[in-house]
């Protein structure tokens, strides 16, 4: 039985796939905050470059990968597809467990992926610098990577709190050139305003989103980039799935039931949406995208038009939301801890082509950990809830023979400090208390 498919280099895709022209029902288009009515590209176009805003609009089916682009991604892709046979044993099920790995990029997730083509439609558009906000750092590091190999500058907006425990992120991007302040800063107006009134507050996301687009819009020379949620982050990871489709082929597979993690949804939608066509022709194909308890959008939220941050500065939205001011309780799954849902992966919510799964962040922890001993890698809290609802599926009946494919969306080497806390015993479930989502659904915009 073969264990992993390699593909050669000149076996990688070409072009994206772009699913938007295919999905029932369509997309809402993103409003203007002001007038309530479709945002003009020239808006946009203060924070994006004109490129990457034509594939945020496009419907086009296929789209051409550039050369310069490919060139760098064969730094890491194709990545493999592996068949997590150890994991199977010891979980005695008939069901056949793959996995897509996209932990061997150079900062050991899927995000690359998109920030190598954001870098380069910037780079050809003259832009000299790009600013961007990030979390627990997976996404600045990738985007200073990207930057790197442009000769761009980058500007990494880092929540406070972050900066402050994961010393090795900012090292991360620093190695790859990119330039890191913690969040609130005394470089934007909106960070000064804010350092005034709270000196010690920790930061929050929507507030890093908000210094990077000001920083964007006031500077001549520099544009913005968004690592999830956006059609075009979506497109961009939509290799993902182009290639363990081939590779399932050439497994002599085709999955059941597509398995991913959703944050901002762009590693589940890239795994998944090369496959709709499949679906809408009839083929059985099971979607199934995994949410933490305690920020479960897709499970607990509405579908609504919203901002994408908490200091309302993008443009609405239509997805599944938990309200822009709610607020996620710590949990150590990071990349999962977002209001708002990619507007790809919730018109597939909405057409019931995806079924959400929620589940506890100890249940995830303990699938990593039988994962790891398995198959030998260790995975990123974000990833242990696809681990998590892989295993859901493969033992729901462990005797009926079905074929999982689930996105492994990064190694979690830089995240021990979780599991030296789920070690500890001092991770806990968390649901996050109705009152409290419905608090923050009262503040949605009203269109
Ligand atoms: C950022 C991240 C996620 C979540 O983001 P999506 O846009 O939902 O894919 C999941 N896994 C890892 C390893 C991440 O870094």
């Amino acid at each position: 039985m073969t264990k992993k498919i390699v593909l050669r280099d000149d076996e990688m895709p070409t072009q994206w796939y772009n699913v938007v022209p295919d999905l029932p029902g369509g997309l809402q288009p993103p409003l203007d905050p002001e007038t309530k009515q479709p945002i003009t590209p020239e808006k946009l176009g203060r924070v994006f470059p004109m490129s990457i805003l034509e594939q945020e609009m496009s419907t086009d089916r296929m789209i051409d990968i550039p050369e310069e682009v490919l060139d760098i991604l064969k730094i890491w892709r194709p990545s493999p597809l592996v068949r997590a046979t150890n994991l199977e044993k010891a979980l005695g099920t008939k069901a056949k467990i793959f996995f897509k790995n996209e932990g061997v990029s150079p900062v050991g997730s899927h995000k690359p992926n998109s920030a190598v083509a954001q870098a380069y439609y910037n780079k050809i558009e003259g832009v000299k610098r790009i600013t961007t906000e990030t979390g627990a750092g997976q996404w600045g590091s990738a985007l200073s990577f990207a930057t790197s190999k442009f000769g761009i500058e980058c500007k990494v907006y880092m929540v406070r709190v972050s900066f402050d425990q994961k010393p090795y992120r900012k090292s991360i991007m620093q190695t790859f050139g990119g330039t890191v302040v913690a969040s609130p800063s005394n470089e934007t107006n909106i960070g000064r305003s804010i350092l005034e009134k709270m000196p010690d507050t920790p930061g929050s996301l929507g507030i890093a989103i908000s210094e990077a687009l000001e920083d964007a819009a006031t500077r001549e020379d520099t544009k913005y980039a968004l690592g999830s949620v956006l059609n075009h982050v979506v497109l961009h990871q939509s290799i993902i799935g182009l290639e363990a489709k081939k590779q399932m082929e050439i497994a002599g597979e085709t999955p059941d039931v597509i398995i991913g993690c959703c944050g901002g949804g762009s590693n589940f939608a890239g795994l998944a949406v090369p496959y709709v066509p499949d679906y809408l022709e009839g083929k059985k194909i099971r979607f199934v995208g995994t949410e933490p308890a305690s920020c479960p959008s897709i499970t607990s939220g509405v579908l609504a038009y919203d901002f994408g941050d908490v200091a309302q500065s993008t443009p609405l939205m239509y997805m599944y939301t938990l309200g822009h001011d709610f607020i996620p309780p710590g949990i150590h799954a990071g990349g999962l801890r977002y209001h708002g849902m990619a507007p790809i992966v919730s018109a597939m919510v909405r057409e019931k082509m995806v079924e959400p799964m929620k589940l506890h962040q100890l249940e995830c922890f303990e699938a990593g950990v039988l994962f790891a001993k398995t198959e030998g890698i260790i995975p990123a809290p974000e990833t242990c809830h696809a681990i998590r609802g892989a295993i859901v599926e493969a033992t729901r009946d462990l005797n009926e023979p079905k074929t999982i494919l689930f996105n492994f969306s990064g190694h979690g080497l830089i995240d021990m400090g979780s599991y030296d806390r789920f070690y500890n015993g001092e991770l806990h479930n968390y649901d996050y208390p109705e009152e409290e989502i419905l608090k923050s659904m009262a503040n949605l915009p009203k269109i």
